[in-house]
């Protein structure tokens, strides 16, 4: 593992905004993390681009936002009472437990005791419900159990039939929706990879059950969320489909794919792509005696449909557009984000902090660009320390008001990635980077 890479990514995480750990000042809470002023841009803008290209750009697409509390009814149907469960081994010596299927922490693990002269013993494998529970109701012991949503999945599948019968979808359509997601993961860890309070971005996608076209939109998922992780900018030679083999996958799903990143701790799981056939929607048919037909408005033909799933972690994407984007360049920190995803896309200097023409004129401009876009204002120390601050978090464009400026109306605006300037009018500033961002 490129340790020196992840605790630079972690410090520069904390240093400038971008993630903390959960309730720090009490000591922390194992496996939740807070998002700072910087982080919250990043992740909301990674959210933006997702519901854009999947509602809003698409005809046959709706979103929903279901809660998070749902009927206990739920997850039976979903099969996670039962088996959302990973078996774990616990080292004998020390009690620490990890997943019998992570090899590689085991041996570390093992590796770690043998360099102390301790050989580990584990015990055999035993299950633990990874659903988070809780208590509803205000009267103290008559309160009902019910799980926090172990994935925003199911809160799809119970509003199906309110979609159909509120909208006017025809299948293939898909329902998107993006929400937070609890899990008691035995091992959280890797910064916010695994984490026990995480968001999810999901389409489930209804086709109709057919043999001959389903792998069709399989593959089309497949190559749809490939592209448009490489469009965001990820690095195409750090992505990799990875197909789960017929063992691996559940026992309903009819192919499974995830989409891995090269990161500092190995190649990891960044969304997978599952076939789930029908189970979904028969299963909550069966528990709850509703009909989740679809009816063929031209055929008559009534039929459960298939399911095409999409889904992706909000904090993982993070996590992995922040390691792409870091570079060490000639002494200089750069997050080259997509400017799309830059938590601001652009920052606003006064040459001179104490020339008042020159900040006068600035905070005109820093103003106004607001309206439009997120902005920074720095007039602190000289230009070149506040480029590198910005470089450091991907800040793509930086405009500078000099004194040619109050003689001709125009700004320096210097470019991230190639550290050039071109001068701007400032009439023509938002046209100017409106089409740089995009
Ligand atoms: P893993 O094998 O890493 O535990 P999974 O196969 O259980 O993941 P899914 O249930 O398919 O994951 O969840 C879909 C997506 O949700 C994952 O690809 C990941 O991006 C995200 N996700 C799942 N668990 C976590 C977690 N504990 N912390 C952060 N993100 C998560």
């Amino acid at each position: 593992m490129n340790e020196d890479l992840m605790d630079k990514i972690v410090a520069l995480c904390k240093r400038r905004g971008f993630i903390y750990s959960g309730s720090e000042i009490y000591g922390g809470l194992g496996g939740t993390w807070d998002y700072g002023p910087l982080g919250v841009e990043l992740k909301n803008n990674i959210k933006r681009e997702w519901w854009k290209d999947m509602v809003q750009m698409r005809d046959d697409m709706v979103g929903v936002d279901a809660a998070i509390m749902m009927n206990p009814k739920v997850w039976e149907a979903s099969g996670h009472v039962e088996a959302f469960t990973d078996p774990l081994v616990e080292c004998k010596l020390c009690h620490e437990r990890f997943r019998a299927d992570h090899i590689e922490d085991i041996k570390s693990h093992e590796h770690a005791h043998a360099e102390k002269d301790k050989k580990c013993e584990w015990t055999e494998p035993q299950k633990f419900n990874l659903l988070v529970k809780a208590y509803l109701g205000v009267v103290e012991g008559k309160q009902s159990e019910i799980y926090l949503r172990g994935e925003i999945t199911q809160g799809v599948h119970v509003n199906f039939k309110n979609v159909l019968d509120s909208t006017r979808v025809k299948i293939p359509f898909g329902i998107a929706q993006i929400g937070k997601a609890f899990r008691n993961e035995i091992t959280p860890g890797n910064f916010t990879f695994r984490s026990r309070e995480f968001e999810q971005m999901e389409v489930q996608y209804y086709i109709t059950p057919d043999e001959k076209d389903d792998m069709k939109w399989f593959n089309y998922w497949k190559d749809f969320w490939m592209d448009w992780y490489v469009n965001l900018g990820i690095k195409k030679e750090n992505l990799r489909f990875k197909e789960h083999e017929e063992g691996q996958r559940a026992h309903y799903a009819k192919a499974a794919t995830d989409i891995e990143y090269n990161s500092p701790f190995g190649w990891s799981e960044f969304m997978g792509i599952h076939h789930r056939g029908d189970w979904d929607l028969s299963r909550h048919e069966n528990y709850s005696g509703q009909s989740l037909k679809y009816k063929d408005s031209e055929s008559g033909e009534e039929y459960t449909p298939w399911d095409i799933e999409s889904s992706a972690g909000v904090d993982r994407s993070a996590l992995f557009f922040l390691i792409d984007a870091y570079i060490e360049e000639d002494g200089r920190t750069i997050l080259k984000l997509h400017p799309k995803l830059a938590p601001y896309k652009v920052a606003v200097f006064p040459l001179l902090a104490n020339k008042p023409d020159l900040a006068k004129l600035a905070r005109e401009i820093y103003e106004d660009l607001k309206k439009d876009f997120m902005v920074a204002w720095d007039d602190r120390g000289n230009i070149g320390g506040r480029y590198a601050s910005q470089d450091e978090i991907g800040t793509p464009f930086c405009i500078t008001v000099d004194f040619q400026s109050l003689k001709d109306n125009t700004v320096t605006v210097r470019d991230r990635d190639t550290t050039k300037q071109d001068r701007v009018k400032i009439v023509d500033l938002k046209d100017y980077l409106s089409v740089k961002i995009k």
